[in-house]
């Protein structure tokens, strides 16, 4: 029987040493480094197989099937019939290029968006040389002994060893969508999948609980890997944007086709153009009138965008939301980390009458613990140490010194805190830290962690948590004659008073049990626990926070903090980031109690909610979507998934969040920055707003071409342009200017001005005018010059050369314009976009070769032009940019009387 059938039959046949011993692993210390390693190279990276990908021939070829390039083929071989062997021989290599174009166009955009993806590799946890260690997990192997938490997705297919309330949900698998409680014991042969509870299988995701496997199998072994459905959701590709401008070109493009017949048939009937003058006129019409480098260069414009979120440490997971990002109005924010540094310090400590402050900073154990200003002794305070040990054994984090780093602190940063002060407290709690037995592990639904733990005084229950939910559990409180009736008026005050500094409280309580118990359920601790005392626990605002927060207020966001915090100290640290009033606040037992319509009308007036859990989230952004509001939520842990893949814009924690909610969100945020969210909104506001500049820039081209044909046809005058100088506008301005507004920098109101709404249609009334103005501008120019040239004698071959020029330089004028869709051109830096002189240069030369190389002459029926000549052009150009300009200020001026938005 080989591995893959083995992998199939045996493991939840088996007793977990068996399993353990098959895999020649420990499962306490786990495999060796170099075992690992070893086994890598033996079995290979724990990937699943990729689909295959197209060739690149096919994705070439593919380029080819487009309305544009069916209507230059069309070309070819109408020139080939008549004759004119160059055209065709042209038209088929600005066929080639046009696809070439587009190729590593959309290739470019696919390379930045893998590259994205590979930042965002599942990491695991995993015990190797016996030390806790995370890897990404496609280097895990057989024999690694996987931790799983909530949250995690399960990296390989496991054999549990141990399962603490662990629970899995498979319907990646089996198509179950309820989470499947685990359990270690062996199971009969002929267990279905589904019901295999000791066995854990990669690409299912835990929901709750915690527990500990064997890799048993890897990559295309594991179940997934053989009914080889790829894991990875087909991501969107195209935004709401690219589909209406795609949908946009399809539409032009047989409304061209349609225009060139009724163009063909009066030419043929009412004028009196020869067959093949007429023809050739058609196809240049056809052939000029088609935006079709447009998609291509949106797409770019997106992929460059997601790069340079990238860079600023805001990951988008798909491409749409960089559009969505710009239209945000509501962002809902995380506190812990997110607003503030989630560098905690316990800065004081109350138990029954007695409060102690604690000194130093950071999670080095350097400072003293002193009540009245006077240093104590922790061993002659009994109470004070019975609070710090019960912080420091219901708590998974870890203090040690390393010689090269020094103090090194690993684990969730609030219980950092706590260890950080239990050795503040000396050697003695440390060394003497009771064993533990059973946990249940802290989650933001329920606020508390318990521990049993085996102490001198017996066996005992420690609870650590948020202290308002301790209250409710609590019936008696510990005081310095030993248990006592409960003041709970005395704590609440406590609380309130530490809160009102914004430090974040953290409650302590223990319950006695006869036995050391272990496993531990929720029911068995929510009552009768003995309240022993508080911790209060700085966590500063990120000061770039504060900034982001005041720049959101003047682009028209508004910030909601959404904490699990207690509500006094969510209203201090609103107040000092600049959320809400300092005075409004609601808290979760409140929304709860709300219908929707209530909930709906709340949603928009709090900014600050505290003592949330994950669900109510989710009926936040409900509640917000409701009034058509778009709005972005962040989050970390496995609950807050529905909520993110509600939200419009989702957004994970890189560092803090866990891989389930990585996979809901639409962005993820590397430094789990607030900052960061900022950053990418106005980077989103910038993409939009070049998007639209690049169409308005685009479009004209056409416009002008197209309008000087049809005008020429209709006044019956020479064919201004002929088709192989059309095709060669067309390429030389979508291989230079036309990529140029990609990397123009934000308008400098871009983020002063209320979001865009979500529903704004991109042609509007002023769009479609500012496109039929412009191109008129530039076609009626060009076409009155060419009848000015012709009336003065100048031969036709010049006068063809100078219409090819005009356009070109009109356009490279026109980009100025384009800089800002509503702004003056002088509103931007000259400079800032360096794009602009680069692309501006290469057209020049491109220019220069196409009217002094005696080669391309012959080929594009061009001639030199003397330097007097070009004066037409420039003139003509400078003569766009100014009228644009005019016309741009006339239209801000009418269109804000008329409209609130601003252009
Ligand atoms: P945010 O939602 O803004 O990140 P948060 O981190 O304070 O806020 P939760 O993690 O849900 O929200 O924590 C809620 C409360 O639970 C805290 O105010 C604290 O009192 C308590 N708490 C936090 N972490 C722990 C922990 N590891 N063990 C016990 N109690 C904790």
């Amino acid at each position: 029987m080989d591995r893959h059938e083995a992998t199939q039959q045996q493991w939840h046949t088996l007793e977990q040493e068996k399993a353990v011993e098959q895999s020649a692993t420990d499962a306490a210390a786990g495999l060796t480094t170099q075992e690992a390693e070893k086994r890598l190279q033996q079995h290979g990276l724990n990937k699943l197989p990729e689909k295959k990908a197209e060739s690149k021939l096919i994705r070439f070829l593919k380029h080819f099937n487009d309305v544009l390039i069916y209507v230059l083929l069309v070309a070819a071989i109408i020139t080939a019939v008549l004759g004119h062997y160059t055209d065709t021989l042209v038209i088929i290599i600005v066929a080639i290029v046009n696809a070439s174009i587009g190729y590593f166009q959309e290739a470019k955009a696919e390379d930045a968006l893998k590259s994205i993806q590979a930042l965002l590799s599942p990491q695991a946890q995993i015990i190797r040389d016996n030390k806790r260690i995370e890897v990404d997990a496609t280097h895990i192997t057989i024999g690694d002994i996987v931790l799983l938490n909530a949250g995690d997705k399960v990296p390989a297919d496991l054999r549990l060893l141990s399962a603490d309330h662990l629970k899995i949900e498979e319907s990646a698998l089996t198509g179950e969508a309820e989470a499947a409680e685990k359990t270690t014991e062996a199971l009969a042969a002929d267990t279905g999948l589904g019901d295999r509870r000791n066995m854990a299988f990669t690409s299912t995701t835990v929901s709750a609980g915690s527990g500990k496997g064997v890799v048993v199998a890897i990559g295309k072994d594991t179940e997934i890997g053989k009914i080889n459905q790829m894991m990875r959701e087909v991501e969107q590709l195209k935004t709401p944007l690219l589909q209406q401008t795609e949908q946009f070109g399809k539409t032009v493009s047989v409304f061209i086709l349609l225009t060139a017949g009724a163009t063909y048939l009066f030419g043929h009937f009412l004028r009196d153009y020869d067959q093949e003058t007429l023809l050739m006129s058609i196809i240049g019409l056809a052939v000029a009138a088609i935006p079709e480098g447009l998609p291509a260069i949106l797409s770019i414009i997106l992929a460059i965008g997601v790069r340079r979120m990238a860079r600023q440490k805001a990951i988008v997971r798909n491409l749409p939301s960089v559009e969505t990002l710009g239209a945000v109005s509501v962002i809902c924010s995380d506190k812990t980390g997110t607003l503030t540094k989630n560098e905690m310090t316990v800065q004081q400590v109350a138990v029954k009458d007695v409060e102690y402050n604690i000194s130093g900073i950071g999670y080095a154990p350097d400072g003293d613990i002193s009540k009245q200003d006077q240093k104590v002794n922790v061993a002659d305070e009994p109470l004070l140490q019975q609070l710090i040990t019960c912080f420091y054994v219901c708590n998974d984090a870890t203090l040690d010194k390393d010689e090269k780093e020094g103090w090194v602190a690993k684990g969730d940063p609030t219980e950092n805190a706590l260890v950080t002060l239990a050795h503040k407290a000396g050697e003695n709690i440390v060394r003497n830290k009771p064993e533990r037995k059973a946990t249940l592990p802290f989650s933001s639904d329920y606020k508390y962690m318990a521990t049993s733990a085996d102490t001198s005084n017996g066996p005992v229950i420690y609870i650590k948590g948020a202290p308002d939910r301790l209250l409710d559990m609590a019936t008696r409180e510990a005081g310095t004659n030993g248990e006592q009736d409960f003041d709970r008026s005395y704590w609440e005050q406590q609380i309130t008073q530490l809160a009102n500094q914004g430090l974040r409280v953290i409650g302590a309580a223990y319950k006695k049990t006869d036995q050391l118990t272990d496993r531990l359920e929720h029911e068995d601790i929510e009552k009768d626990i003995v309240f022993l005392g508080l911790a209060g626990i700085i966590d500063p605002p990120r000061d770039e926070a504060i900034a982001s927060i005041q720049s959101c207020h003047e682009a028209g966001i508004t910030v909601k903090m959404i904490t699990g915090d207690h509500a006094d100290t969510a209203k201090a640290i609103g107040k000092q980031m600049g959320i809400g009033d300092g005075e409004k606040i609601m808290v979760g037992k409140t929304l709860q109690n709300m219908d929707d319509a209530a909930l709906q009308k709340a949603a928009q007036e709090y900014d600050v909610f505290a003592r949330t859990s994950p669900e109510h989230k989710l009926r936040l952004v409900n509640a917000l979507q409701a009034s058509n509001i778009i709005c972005a939520m962040t989050g970390d842990g496995v609950n807050d998934a529905p909520a993110l893949k509600q939200a419009n814009v989702g957004i994970a924690m890189g560092i803090k969040g866990t891989e389930v909610t990585k996979e809901a969100s639409e962005m993820v945020l590397a430094d789990d920055n607030f900052s960061t969210i900022v950053e990418a909104v106005k980077e989103g506001r910038r993409i939009y707003d070049n998007l639209k500049k690049t169409i308005l820039f685009i479009l004209p081209t056409n416009g002008a071409e197209s309008f000087l044909i049809i005008a020429s046809i209709l006044f019956g005058t020479v064919m201004p342009l002929l088709p192989v100088q059309i095709l060669w506008v067309n390429m030389v301005t979508s291989l230079t200017v036309s990529l140029a507004l990609a990397f123009e920098p934000m308008e400098p109101d871009a983020m002063k001005r209320p979001p865009r709404p979500v529903r704004e249609p991109l042609l509007n009334g002023y769009f479609a005018w500012r496109i039929l103005f412009v191109s008129v501008l530039i076609g009626g120019g060009t076409l009155w010059l060419c009848t000015r040239l012709h009336a003065a004698n100048v031969d036709e071959a010049t006068v063809r050369t100078i219409t090819v020029q005009t356009i070109v330089i009109a356009q490279l004028f026109h980009l100025f314009n384009c800089r800002s869709i509503g702004r003056s051109a002088f509103s931007q830096q000259f400079f800032s976009n360096r794009a602009i002189y680069v692309v501006a240069a290469v057209l020049f030369v491109l220019q220069a070769c196409v009217t002094y190389i005696p080669f391309m002459n012959q080929v594009f029926d061009t001639v030199p032009l003397s330097l007097d000549q070009w004066k037409y052009p420039v003139y003509l150009g400078l003569a766009t940019f100014i009228i644009v300009e005019v016309e741009k200020a006339i239209a801000v001026r009418v269109r804000s009387k008329n409209s609130k938005v601003k252009i």
